[in-house]
């Protein structure tokens, strides 16, 4: 009988934590905003969202500065 009871344990452990795994926990991914692409400063090449960075001639820039020191280059 003993040997029945530990069966079972094992059997119902195995089972929730196949169920652990296969659900990763998905508060992670909020932390992400979606469909945000990120481009690189021509400049320093620090990487920006691209609704924040400045735009010029095909190339982006963190800064309204490194766009002036990439147009006197
Ligand atoms: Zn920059």
């Amino acid at each position: 009988m003993r040997t029945l009871v530990i069966i079972i344990v094992v059997a119902l452990i195995v089972i929730i934590a196949k169920r652990l795994l296969q659900k990763p926990p998905t508060p992670a991914r909020r932390g992400q905003k979606k469909n945000e692409h990120m481009v690189q400063c021509a400049s320093c090449g620090i990487y920006i969202p691209e609704q924040e960075a400045l735009q010029r001639a095909g190339h982006y820039y963190c800064s309204q500065k490194h766009l002036d020191e990439d147009l006197h280059k």
